[in-house]
């Protein structure tokens, strides 16, 4: 009898645990853990997004911009280095959430995924060894020449389109990322590099490189997220506008461009 009655009332207390540790994990820990907002990045393009060489880490604009947006609207950041043309298929995948990688707003990537407010403007920019001797002044003096880009990015469709439009002798080689770009330059594996201006500007305070001219291409950077991703957009819309007129943005803006 007397075996009985505890063998029940242990029964009772296992069952009052484990209904115990059912309801947290169902109903109070998700509302207390943060979600996670998989940043996807390609840290070749500073100011915007670089590894630090000392601290390994991956920063820049582009980081501290998504990090509060992110906090703004109540998820933790988890950033996830990707190569550039491999961003929009990442996030297409369910692999990332955001990218969040000095993209600009184009009309064929608009058709694959949905883009943020604009956050920034830029131009193209050509980019040479410093004080070299060949100082191009625009796309119609690269004739003979061979030029670095990175992969699926602006710059790449510009010298392609020039080229296809007015079938000049221009040889483009396409690098995974600018900085390998970069340094096939300084080895004088290539004539120039086309990117970003504000890129081009970050890396001739790095490297021994200049801008010998700019292209207008009033291109617009914002962030990318996959199509039909209202909720999630509409939250990141809200929080950048927010951010993109406070003190906030301008601390950052200067803390990567000096
Ligand atoms: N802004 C350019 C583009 O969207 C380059 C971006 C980059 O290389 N990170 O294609």
């Amino acid at each position: 009898m007397k075996i009985t009655r505890t063998i029940i009332i242990a029964l009772l207390v296992i069952l009052v645990v484990v209904v115990g540790l059912l309801v947290y994990y169902l109903y109070v820990q998700p509302t207390t853990v943060k979600r996670v907002l998989r940043v996807g990045t390609s840290p070749d393009f500073p100011p915007f997004e670089f590894i630090n060489e000392t601290t390994n880490e991956i920063v820049g604009i582009d980081i501290d911009l998504v990090k509060l947006v992110a906090q703004k609207i109540g998820y933790e950041v988890e950033i996830v280095p990707i190569d550039f043309d491999g961003l929009i298929p990442a996030l297409q995948a369910g692999q990332i959430d955001i990218v969040a990688s000095g993209m600009t707003i184009t009309e064929d990537r608009s058709k694959v995924v949905d883009f943020s407010i604009p956050y920034w403007e830029a131009n193209q920019a050509i980019l040479i060894v410093k004080g070299s001797q060949f100082k191009p002044r625009g796309l119609e003096d690269l004739n003979g020449k061979v030029v670095g880009v990175q992969t699926g990015t602006t710059a790449e469709e510009l010298v392609t389109k020039y080229i296809n439009e007015t079938s000049a002798n221009i040889q483009v080689k396409s690098y995974t990322s600018y900085i390998l770009a970069t340094q096939d330059l300084l080895n004088g594996r290539i004539d120039v590099v086309i990117v970003d201006e504000p890129v081009a500007r970050a890396l001739q305070r790095t490297y021994n490189v200049e801008t010998s001219a700019t292209i207008e291409t009033g291109e617009r950077y914002g962030f990318a997220v996959r199509k039909g991703n209202t909720e999630l957009l509409s939250a990141i819309n809200k929080a950048l506008s927010e951010i993109l007129s406070s003190q906030e943005w301008i601390n950052i803006i200067s803390k990567y461009t000096g």
